[in-house]
């Protein structure tokens, strides 16, 4: 039987709480509790990952779907596995690597859940050759409002099945779904990395060598200007063969067993303590202790996909202001307007400790889905930082005039005219939406601030 208790929830940035009625929930609850629903809706929450509001409903109920990992139906044959969407990749890595199997997509955190996956359709560092998380769905189960499930799929009601992937939970709650694996030899991946000196120089060496690895990601000093600007480490990296584990490793080469260091950061820095200068400081160190070339070095899944996680609860380093987080895509031929936005960055004083570069190859048929082809840039800044909103606000006009779009599952400030504009299918997806829930029981604060549902 499941309780409700009012809390203040927020996204992983720490910005913009919203009070809520919260409960836990066995799948097989659900259509009671949805008679619960009162007039601000009910939506599902995973782990909270999403940076800013995608995962709150302020005033209405927010339900955490209860599972694990442990009842997942592993298919060896088929290379699939069947997952209850409220189990984490955490949970599921841990029972696939030993079985010789990778999930098929990963983002920099693996203390997301599956349905919070399907619902940001997340990409990973190998979107150039294996796209986002929804092309490896191969089916789901969708708790509709009316209290009954649906299967969906390719083949069964597509056009849910697509809505649903990207749709940020606003078109019902998915209560498991199959995936298909990658099959692996070992748990090391075998990476290379390089210092790049300038934007150009990265844009080049990814363009060309990229297609080469399953995996690239570039780190960017956004503080560096001038003829340094986009100085940057690349990694791009393969999970490695048997064949080319040392003989200590090659004992057990898929033992997998990731730990945190600490689950909180031992200090919470005073509002300021972040600053320009102290941030400045640590991209320096970053850049200059990093290989000017190192091939073939071996590294664990969790050093090379998950390094933010050995450090629990990280977003209080920024203190009570919180961090904002900004990722947004430009169609391939718009390095100009890449180069654009990060010396507007680079100049505004505006500090970032994070940033990340990636090529994004294309796109799948959810409407929603934020990846297209091209230059996909994640950053994360202060939350306090003055002229803050401008900036970001003017950071979209460019991206936009370019033919590029905002990512949901980062967003925190944009309004709904950015929108329309970069997700010139929302009138389809919000077709589909009506059809499945016809009174608007699924409802989010980043929903209502985007008017998602409605136009
Ligand atoms: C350190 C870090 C690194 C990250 N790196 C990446 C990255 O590389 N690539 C990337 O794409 N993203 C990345 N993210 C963002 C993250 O992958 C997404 O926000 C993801 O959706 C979070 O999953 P969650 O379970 O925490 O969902 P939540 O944040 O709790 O919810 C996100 C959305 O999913 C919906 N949802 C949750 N469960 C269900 C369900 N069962 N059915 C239907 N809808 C549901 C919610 O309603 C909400 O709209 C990163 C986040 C962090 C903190």
């Amino acid at each position: 039987m499941f309780t409700v208790s009012r809390s203040s929830l927020t996204g992983w940035g720490r910005t913009n709480p919203s009070v809520a009625d919260v409960a836990d929930v066995l799948a097989g609850e659900l259509p009671s509790v949805l008679k619960e629903a009162g007039p601000r809706g009910v939506l599902v929450r995973g782990l909270g990952r999403s940076y800013g509001d995608a995962a709150q409903n302020g005033g209405g109920l927010v339900l955490r779907l209860l599972g694990s990992a442990t009842d997942a139906v592993l298919d060896r044959d088929a290379g699939t596995v069947r997952v209850g969407a409220g189990a984490s990749l955490d949970e599921l890595l841990r029972i696939l690597v030993p079985r010789g199997f990778f999930v098929p997509v990963t983002p920099g955190t693996r203390f997301v859940t599956i349905g919070g996956a399907i619902a940001s359709d997340i990409h990973g560092k190998n979107h150039h050759v294996e796209g986002s998380f929804g092309n490896h769905v191969v089916r789901l189960s969708l708790q509709r409002a009316d209290g009954s499930v649906a299967e969906l799929s390719r083949h069964d009601d597509p056009e849910l099945f697509w809505a649903t992937i990207g749709g940020m939970g606003l078109t019902g709650i998915v209560v498991d779904a199959t995936l298909r694996l990658l099959p692996i030899q070992s748990s090391r991946m075998a990476v290379d990395t390089h210092r790049i000196t300038d934007l150009e120089a990265l844009f080049a060496t990814m363009a060309e060598g990229d297609e080469h690895h399953r995996y690239s990601v570039a780190w960017i000093d956004l503080n560096a200007k001038g003829r340094q600007l986009g100085r940057s480490v690349l990694s791009r990296g393969d999970h490695a063969r048997a064949d080319q584990l040392p003989a200590s490793v090659a004992v057990h080469p898929l033992a997998y067993g990731p730990k945190q260091l600490v689950a909180v950061p031992p200090i919470v820095p005073r509002p300021g303590v972040l600053n320009h200068a102290s941030i400045a400081a640590f991209n320096e160190f970053w850049f200059r202790k990093a290989p000017r070339q190192r091939l073939g070095e071996l590294q664990t899944i969790s050093s090379f996909f998950h390094p933010l996680d050995m450090v629990g609860s990280w977003p209080r380093f920024y203190g009570r202001p919180g961090l904002v987080q900004y990722q947004f895509v430009v169609p391939f031929g718009q390095e100009g307007t890449m180069r654009r936005v990060v010396e507007r960055i680079s100049a505004s004083g505006a500090a970032s400790f994070l940033a990340v570069l990636k090529r994004f190859g294309a796109g799948n048929d959810a409407p929603l889905s934020f990846p297209q082809p091209g230059w996909t840039l994640a950053l994360d800044m202060p939350g306090g930082t003055t002229g803050l909103g401008e900036l970001l606000h003017g950071l979209d006009t460019l991206v936009l005039d370019a033919g590029g779009r905002n990512y949901f599952a980062k967003d925190a400030h944009t309004v709904p005219e950015t929108i329309r504009r970069g997700y010139p299918r929302l009138a389809e997806w919000q077709a589909v939406r009506r059809r499945a829930d016809p009174l608007g029981m699924w409802q989010s604060d980043l929903g209502r601030r985007l008017r998602l549902a409605d136009d």
